[in-house]
């Protein structure tokens, strides 16, 4: 299938930040107490549950979490463990081998450089192996309770249809959409914006009918910007 073009528009900052102030308690509304859904007890374990989750369902991770949690009590427990025996115990998630270089890589390097602890800033969680912005801001917001935007398909796909950003790389859109959004709403907007596009806003067929945001987005029922 041919791949589809991307959508040019141009997006006035401030008209974005007053849709956000107007979709923001809507959306709140609508998700009450939205939040990451992947499971975790401490920073530790929702950073392999993250590294886990990548072109996998968050589902499918919580199903084999809490078996490997109870395996893998520490840093050290995942340093020292066989590469082997970490990919056939993460193998369901997909890209397996990938996924357990970087949890095993990642693990090392907080018991060298950072004395066992996950890392509590942007700037020291991208030097773990295999952490890139949104891992890292998905434990920063949600397991240190920092401001956080995680950038994940979901999250580009409604900041483009609602015209937050024009920008669809990720790295370019956290940075305008921190220009628009409170920063105190910045990790809620993200799961707000993740629910509202597995509930109502779908890739292939958004149902901008049963939206309750129609009002506010610009491509609503606009086929040719979707
Ligand atoms: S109106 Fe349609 S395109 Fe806009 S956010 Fe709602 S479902 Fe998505």
């Amino acid at each position: 299938m041919a791949k589809k073009a991307i959508k040019k528009f141009k997006v006035v900052r401030e008209e974005a930040a007053k849709r956000v102030e107007k979709i923001l308690p809507i959306l709140k509304k609508l998700y009450p107490g939205a939040t990451v859904a992947l499971k975790f007890g401490n920073p530790l374990e929702l950073l392999i549950a993250t590294i886990l989750s990548a072109q996998c369902t968050d589902k499918r991770v919580n199903m084999i979490t809490p078996a490997l949690f109870a395996k893998y009590k520490s840093a050290q427990d995942w340093a020292k463990a066989k590469l082997e025996i970490i990919e056939n115990d993460i193998r369901s998630t997909g890209f397996y081998h990938n996924k357990a270089v970087s949890i095993k890589g990642a693990s090392q390097t907080i018991i060298e450089k950072f004395k066992g602890r996950v890392p509590e800033t942007m700037d020291e969680l991208v030097t773990l192996p295999g952490v890139g912005r949104k891992t890292a801001n998905c434990v920063l917001g949600n397991a240190f309770g920092q401001p956080a935007i995680m950038c994940d398909t979901h999250v580009i796909r409604l900041s483009r249809r609602l015209q937050l950003s024009e920008n669809p790389d990720p790295v370019k859109l956290e940075f305008d959409l921190a220009e628009i959004i409170p920063k105190k709403d910045w990790t809620v907007f993200c799961h707000l914006l993740i629910l509202h596009g597995r509930n109502v806003c779908a890739a292939r067929k958004p149902d901008c009918g049963r939206c309750a945001i129609s009002k506010h987005c610009p491509s609503a029922f606009k086929p040719e910007l979707w």
